[in-house]
C-alpha cells in the first residue's frame, strides 16, 4: 500500500515530461494508461522510476503516427514505408489539391458540373493505349469493380489458371477477392501448365470473364507455359465475354533490369479487353487503382453503384495527374523518383556511400563501404537483383540489433538492413536530398550510446 502512495499523480507527470508535439489530451492518457499499468504490476516502482516509463510510452506513441523515415533497406517499393515516393510535380499538386479549392467536378468552360478526373483518365488511357480509364482506390479495388460488375444475371464464373491463384502481400488473395465479390472461382490448367483447351472447356453460358493475373511477386521456372494473350482474347471473344488481364505493377516503359513486366499497352496490343494495374507501384505515383479498355465499358464500370464506394479523393487524383504528365513528358526516362532509382549507375551509388562513410569515419564512427544488391520490392520483379552499394555500421559496445534499434529511434529515422553482425544502409533507396539528414540520424543514434 505504500508502494502506491508512492507513485505520482497524472498531473505531476505531466508537470515533469518534456513538451510533446502530440495533443495534451493524447499524452494525458498514455499518462493514465501507463500509471495503471505501472500500479497492476509493480507498485513499488519509484516516483522517477515512474516518470521514465511514462516518458519512454510518450515517445514510442509519437514514433507511432505516420513520420517521415529515410529507407536505406534497399527496396526500392516498401510497402510497409509508403511504395512509391511521389515526384515534386506530384507534391506540388497534392499541396495546391489540398490548400485550396479545386476544380475536382467542375467544368471551367461551361461553369456546370464536371466530370471527375476527366484529364488524368484522358492522360491513363494514352499511357495505356486504351480509349479510355478510370481511377479508384486500389488494384484489389479495381478487381473487385471488374468481377462485380461483369459477374451477375447467372454468369458468374470466371475462368482463370490455376498458377494465377496468388497471394500479393497481406491479405490479397485471387480465390478471397473473387468470392468476396461473389464470382465462382472456375479454375482450370494446373500450376505450371495451362493450355487454351483447358480455358475452352471451361467456357459456358455461366462465363462471366476470362480473367488473367500477372505472376508478380513469384515466378515459375522449368516446364511451364500458359496461353497467349491472342488465344485468350480468341477465346473470349468466341465466347462473348471480356477478357481481363490484372497486371499489378502498372510499368510503362521497358524497365532497365534486364527483366520483361508487361506493359498495360503491351497487353492490351496483344488483346487483353481490359486492364488493371496499381498507382503507387512501378507507376511511381500515389496508391490507386487504373482501368483502362473501351470507352464503351469503362462508362459502363463508372455507372456501377459500387464505383461510387472505390473512387479516389482530389489528392490522390492530384498526385495522379501530376505522375501522369510527367510519364507523358519523357515514357523511356521520366523524373520520377523510383526510375531514377532503379537507373542510378552502380559507380553513383557507391560513391555516394563512399562519401557517407567518410564523412561518419572523421565523427569517430565505424563505417565502410559493402556492396549491397537492391531490388524492386512491392510484390513486383521478384527475380532482378540491383547492384548496389552499402554503408556498413559497426558499434563496438552494442550488438546489431541494438544499432538498428537507435537507427529506427532517431528523427528522421532511418530503417536499414541487419547482416553479418553490422547494420547496412543501402544508399540506392536514399533519397538525395535526404542524405545530410541521413549522416545527422546516424550520429544522433551512436551518440545515445555514450549518453
Ligand atoms: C500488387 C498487386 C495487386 C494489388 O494492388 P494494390 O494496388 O496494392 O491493391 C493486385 N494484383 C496484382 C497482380 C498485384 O501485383
Amino acid at each position: 500500500m505504500s508502494g502506491k502512495r508512492a507513485l505520482p499523480a497524472v498531473q505531476t507527470v505531466l508537470r515533469a515530461l518534456p513538451p510533446s508535439r502530440m495533443p495534451l489530451a493524447v499524452v494525458t492518457a498514455i499518462v493514465r494508461e501507463t500509471l495503471a499499468t505501472v500500479r497492476a504490476e509493480n507498485p513499488a516502482v519509484d516516483r522517477d522510476a515512474a516518470i521514465a516509463m511514462v516518458q519512454a510510452a510518450v515517445e514510442a506513441e509519437e514514433r507511432g503516427g505516420i513520420v517521415p523515415v529515410i529507407n536505406a533497406t534497399g527496396v526500392i517499393l516498401h510497402t510497409n514505408l509508403g511504395r512509391a515516393p511521389l515526384c515534386e510535380e506530384a507534391v506540388r499538386g497534392v499541396a495546391a489539391a489540398a490548400r485550396e479549392y479545386s476544380t475536382l467536378e467542375y467544368d471551367l468552360n461551361t461553369g456546370k458540373r464536371g466530370k471527375r478526373g476527366a484529364y488524368v483518365d484522358r492522360c491513363l488511357a494514352i499511357l495505356a493505349g486504351a480509349e479510355a480509364a478510370l481511377v479508384v482506390n486500389n488494384c484489389a479495388a479495381a478487381l473487385v469493380l471488374l468481377l462485380h460488375h461483369f459477374c451477375g444475371r447467372g454468369k458468374r464464373d470466371v475462368v482463370i489458371s490455376r498458377g494465377e491463384l496468388l497471394q500479393i502481400g497481406g491479405g490479397f488473395r485471387v480465390p478471397e477477392i473473387l468470392a468476396a465479390a461473389r464470382a465462382r472461382l472456375c479454375e482450370v490448367g494446373t500450376t505450371n501448365e495451362t493450355n487454351i483447351a483447358d480455358y475452352q472447356r471451361a467456357i459456358s453460358e455461366r462465363t462471366a470473364m476470362i480473367l488473367r493475373v500477372h505472376r508478380s511477386n513469384f515466378y515459375i521456372d522449368g516446364f511451364a507455359s500458359s496461353p497467349s494473350r491472342g488465344e485468350l482474347a480468341a477465346a473470349a471473344r468466341d465466347a462473348g465475354v471480356p477478357f481481363v488481364e490484372d497486371l499489378g505493377s502498372g510499368a510503362m516503359a521497358t524497365l532497365p533490369l534486364g527483366a520483361e513486366e508487361p506493359t498495360p499497352s503491351q497487353a492490351h496490343k496483344e488483346g487483353a479487353t481490359l486492364v488493371c494495374f496499381s498507382g503507387d507501384k512501378l507507376f511511381g505515383g500515389p496508391q490507386a487503382g487504373i482501368v483502362t479498355g473501351p470507352q464503351q465499358q469503362i462508362a459502363a464500370l463508372r455507372r456501377n453503384p459500387l464505383y461510387r464506394a472505390l473512387r479516389p479523393d482530389k489528392l490522390t487524383l492530384a498526385a495522379l495527374q501530376a505522375t501522369a504528365d510527367t510519364l507523358l513528358r519523357d515514357r523511356e526516362n521520366p523524373d520520377i523518383p523510383i526510375v531514377r532509382m532503379m537507373r542510378e549507375p552502380l559507380q553513383k551509388v557507391h560513391a555516394r556511400a563512399q562519401q557517407l562513410a567518410e564523412q561518419l569515419t572523421v565523427l569517430g564512427v565505424n563505417a565502410h563501404v559493402v556492396e549491397s544488391t537492391a531490388c524492386v520490392g512491392g510484390g513486383s520483379l521478384p527475380r532482378v537483383q540491383i547492384p548496389s552499394a552499402a554503408v556498413a555500421l559497426q558499434c563496438p559496445d552494442s550488438t546489431e540489433d541494438e544499432l538498428a534499434a537507435r537507427l529506427r529511434m532517431a528523427t528522421p529515422a532511418v530503417i536499414g538492413v541487419v547482416a553479418r553482425g553490422e547494420v547496412r544502409l543501402d544508399l540506392r533507396t536514399v533519397l538525395p536530398e535526404q542524405e545530410s539528414l541521413l549522416a545527422s540520424s546516424i550520429s544522433q543514434a551512436l551518440g545515445e550510446r555514450t549518453r
